[in-house]
């Protein structure tokens, strides 16, 4: 496995691979991997082939991260994921510094106010925009977030060339916004969702569980508790109003003491479009607070 940190060795190793007639499969991730990413990393495999090419990008991007959010905090460890990408046959690991993805100062800080960019400007001034799907839910949350994905998965993806992109269903929304960027941009590549893999609780895999200490951890287990509830009430009554499941998801929250709810949406699940009627096949996301830690999950209904 080779571990490649500059722009120009990813480039020219992908445009190598390219002239060999190497099919190049992608999973970008921040790191701090677990069996979530690494089913990813297999099904990439499974995509490509033996004698395809797998890289996985660790890159805890500045630019996704709202001006009060965990970016320095965000938990890393490169040697415990090289270990884990080197026993699942990955061929390059790519791990990018600040300075070469955002030339000039990025901030590490909190920043003072939203609008105050994580880089800056005098080094790096273009961004990728997507303007519809990445308006609700995690958009509204976080209004600089899907800016900083779309644009640092763009970069990934000139870097990178790759033939297939290996995305995880945990982040749905996500997935459709890149979905619809590499068609709306004509990326020549295909982008695949694979599913989210689970605690045996139910917690849905993620690098920010970390964080949950003591009971935290416990508690965290509402959300998948909501999608339970959410599903039960709809195989039992077929269609129901959403603002009346929405109410009851925020009663099932507020039970736990350290809980808050920040969104409960429900909605179709390629166009996000939101339903006053949940029905099967309704789409369910929804954002926790767990203490300080912030939780999503989402599934089909
Ligand atoms: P992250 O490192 O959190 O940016 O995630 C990198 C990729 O892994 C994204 O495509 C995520 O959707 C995916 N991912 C994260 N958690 C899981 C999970 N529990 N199951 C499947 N994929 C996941």
């Amino acid at each position: 496995m080779r571990i490649v940190t500059s722009i120009a060795a990813m480039q020219r190793q992908a445009r190598q691979w390219q002239r060999t007639g190497k099919c190049i499969g992608f999973v970008p991730t921040m790191g701090c991997l677990h069996a979530g990413h690494m089913s990813l990393v297999r099904e990439t495999r499974k995509r490509v082939g033996k004698a395809g090419k797998v890289v996985v990008s660790i890159y805890v991007n500045p630019t996704q991260f709202g001006p009060k959010e965990d970016f320095s905090k965000y938990p890393r460890d490169l040697k415990r994921d090289f270990k884990l990408c080197r026993a699942e046959g990955v061929d390059v690991v790519f791990t990018p510094g600040d300075k070469e993805m955002y030339p000039g100062e990025t901030r590490s800080r909190q920043c003072e106010s939203a609008d105050e960019p994580r880089f800056d400007k005098r080094g790096y001034s273009t961004c990728v925009v997507e303007e519809k799907l990445s308006q609700s839910m995690e958009g509204t949350s976080r209004p600089t977030h899907f800016r900083g994905v779309t644009t640092v998965v763009t970069k990934l993806f000139n870097l990178v060339l790759p033939d297939v992109a290996v995305f995880g269903a945990k982040d749905w929304q996500q997935a459709a916004i890149i979905k619809r960027m590499v068609a709306d941009l004509n990326f020549p590549l295909k982008i695949i969702v694979a599913p989210t893999l689970r605690e045996r609780d139910g917690l849905a895999m993620s690098s920010r569980n970390k964080y949950l200490e003591g009971d935290l951890r416990r508690q965290a287990t509402v959300l998948w508790c909501c999608i339970q509830l959410a599903r039960a009430t709809v195989k039992k009554l077929k269609a129901f109003p959403a603002a009346k499941l929405k109410a009851a998801v925020k009663k099932l929250v507020a039970c736990e003491p350290d809980a808050r709810l920040d969104y409960v949406e429900f909605f179709e699940p390629d166009t996000l479009s939101p339903v006053s009627k949940v029905t099967p096949g309704t789409h369910m996301a929804l954002a926790v607070f767990i203490g300080k830690t912030r939780l999503i999950d989402n599934a089909r209904l």
